[in-house]
């Protein structure tokens, strides 16, 4: 596995004293201090650094994510010279949209710029009720989960902070004030857990009741299953988790969710017990259905018995095709089947509607543009031309 499994080192939360940005492979782009990034923590240090009282944080915070604005002179409660300050050593910087699609059910998919040659793509779904964003958390992945598109495309760099929730920034703004993103789900083009300070920082943000005011319930981070990760991950936050869990047993899944040859399932089911702890919280496990591989009844009743005592509930994922793919979905009534006896089991399942279709913006389509730096591409075209 390349280097790019190894989480980041940079801290949550710490004053980005070093705009350049601390984690491997990150070049510097920016000479002033992105705002947008830092979560409340971060944000107090930051103003404590410059001798001012912790307290700014939380109007910063407020100006930014509830009221959108990113020109510090329109603060008008902080003094004029602190306006100036900030001004000189700081910025508020999303990313910019370049590409703005409406599907015909309602998903809307945008394409953000996060810098000269990299772009990435974010879905919103609108349901009755409820408005879904799945953000990005990497340019690109380094996993190799042999379903998903945006494993083709070779990995770049992590996400900073600020480009994490500024998907959520740049989503609320051009949703305008009357469309309200209700739940976040990190389900995007990467793998969150390895991008773990910075998915952090953004997710604190979105629960933060002086920026998103999100409940713990609403943020969802979806893992291939970084199982030390996940436990860091728990003592840190307690946001939701979904697991891409894909197969019943170690065979399978170590071809589909490779992954799972380093943390396999006798480690990941218990770290995703101790994630959820002894309350009535559940895992989501994930479960993408292909047509012949991972779909019939033995594998159904598989699932079942291993996650016997796991507080979990499964939400079937119906595969979504991607040009070379060499899967196909499976067929309705299988999918119908393999719900029915997982129900008959005793676990809570539900099968995923897909979105956006034909705007390729449903689960795995999402592809943006990543200037390959793992030479994935072309490691994919040796195995399989
Ligand atoms: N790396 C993280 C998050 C990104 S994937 C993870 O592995 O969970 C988000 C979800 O989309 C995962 O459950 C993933 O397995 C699923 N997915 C990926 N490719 C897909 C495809 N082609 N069709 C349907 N679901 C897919």
């Amino acid at each position: 596995m390349s280097s790019a499994l190894a989480p980041d080192k940079a801290s949550a939360g710490s004053p980005p004293l070093s705009p350049a940005g601390e984690s491997a492979g990150v070049e510097p782009r920016a000479t002033k201090i992105n705002l947008l990034g830092l979560d409340r923590l971060g944000m107090e240090n930051y103003f404590r650094e410059i001798g001012e009282k912790p307290f700014r944080a939380s109007q910063l915070l407020q100006w930014i994510h509830q009221r959108g604005v990113i020109d510090f002179g329109a603060m008008t409660n902080l003094s004029k010279a602190l306006r100036n300050r900030l001004e000189e050593s700081c910025e508020i910087r999303p990313p910019t949209i370049v590409v703005d699609q409406l599907a015909s059910d309602g998903t809307r998919k945008w394409l953000m710029q996060v810098d000269a040659t990299n772009r990435i793509e974010i879905v919103f779904i609108p349901e009755e009720g409820r408005g879904t964003l799945c953000v990005s958390s990497q340019v690109g992945c380094a996993l190799a989960c042999t379903f998903c598109s945006t494993a083709q495309q070779g990995f770049n760099r992590n996400l900073e902070a600020a480009e994490i929730i500024g998907q959520l920034w740049s989503a609320q703004q051009a949703l305008g004030p009357d469309t309200r993103i209700t739940n976040v789900v990190l389900m995007g083009m990467g793998e969150p857990l390895l991008n773990f300070n910075n998915v952090v920082a953004a997710t604190n943000l979105m629960l933060d009741d002086f920026a998103y005011s999100l409940s713990k319930r609403r943020v969802t981070l979806s893992t291939s299953g970084v199982v030390p990760a996940l436990d860091r991950l728990a003592e840190v936050t307690d946001i939701s988790l979904a697991v891409s869990l894909h197969a019943p047993d170690d065979a399978l899944r170590d071809e589909l969710v490779p992954i799972n040859r380093k943390y396999p399932l006798r480690e990941l089911l218990p770290a995703c017990k101790r994630y959820v702890g002894e309350g009535r919280r559940k895992v989501t496990m994930e479960y993408v259905m292909l047509d012949g591989i991972n779909d019939t009844p033995a594998h159904a009743r598989a699932l079942v018995k291993l996650l016997a005592r796991v507080p979990a509930k499964i939400n079937l994922i119906p595969f979504n095709p991607f040009p070379q793919a060499r899967y196909r979905c499976s067929s309705p009534e299988a999918i119908a089947r393999f719900s029915a006896l997982l129900q008959e089991g005793g676990l809570i399942t539900t099968t995923r509607k897909t979105r956006g279709e034909d705007i390729d913006a449903a689960c795995g389509q999402l592809v943006g543009k990543v200037q390959d730096k793992s030479r994935r591409h072309i490691r994919l075209q040796a195995i399989a031309p």
